[in-house]
């Protein structure tokens, strides 16, 4: 969906967003119930996730990736890939098994004390801290409406405002 501003090739080879510190494991993917019900059972990627499963935000089931089993030392500097994340390839997932969160990553639909803002990521390493023209008019010409759209039918991936995310849009479901 950033296809516009993130080359998916720079993306291949950053890979960021698809592992996690400690202190990051609350931007890990959420899935759709169903779509994790699949993943956490033999499946077409032959990659089996684990999931903490059915939480649920405003009567919507969703499931979150468990990777905290995965760290091997104490250092909190230590990053796990995403079960999902190929080495080589990136992201194995396609269509609507990729978390929508994911696909619009580093963009991130928050609450800001009861006002929702779609906000920067301020650490994806090609979109750097603060947005730029291109992706301002990206999130304004459409991508924003879509974001709210989603949000209202998966109220799970509003996450609350964290403190330095520039915001772009600020809207209403
Ligand atoms: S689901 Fe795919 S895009 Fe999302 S964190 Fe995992 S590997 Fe990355």
């Amino acid at each position: 969906m950033l296809s516009k501003v993130l080359s998916k090739n720079s993306c291949a080879a950053c890979k960021f967003c698809c592992s996690f510190r400690r202190k990051s494991l609350w931007e890990t993917p959420l899935f759709p119930h169903e779509i994790a019900e699949k993943l956490s059972h033999e499946n077409e990627y032959g990659m089996v996730g684990e999931f903490r499963m059915s939480q649920t935000v405003q009567g919507v089931r969703f499931d979150r990736l468990v990777l905290e089993n995965n760290y091997r030392t104490d250092d909190p500097e230590e990053e796990v890939p995403c079960t999902f994340l190929d080495p080589q390839k990136g992201c194995i997932l396609k269509g609507d098994d990729k978390p929508f969160d994911c696909s619009i990553w580093p963009l991130r639909i928050m609450d800001r004390n009861g006002e929702l803002v779609i906000a920067l990521t301020p650490t994806c390493p090609s979109i750097g801290s603060t947005p730029g023209e291109n992706l301002v008019e990206l999130v304004k010409s459409g991508l924003g409406e879509k974001i709210y759209e989603y949000a209202k039918t998966h109220p799970y991936i509003i996450k609350e405002y964290h403190e330095g995310f520039p915001i772009i849009e600020i809207g209403s479901l």
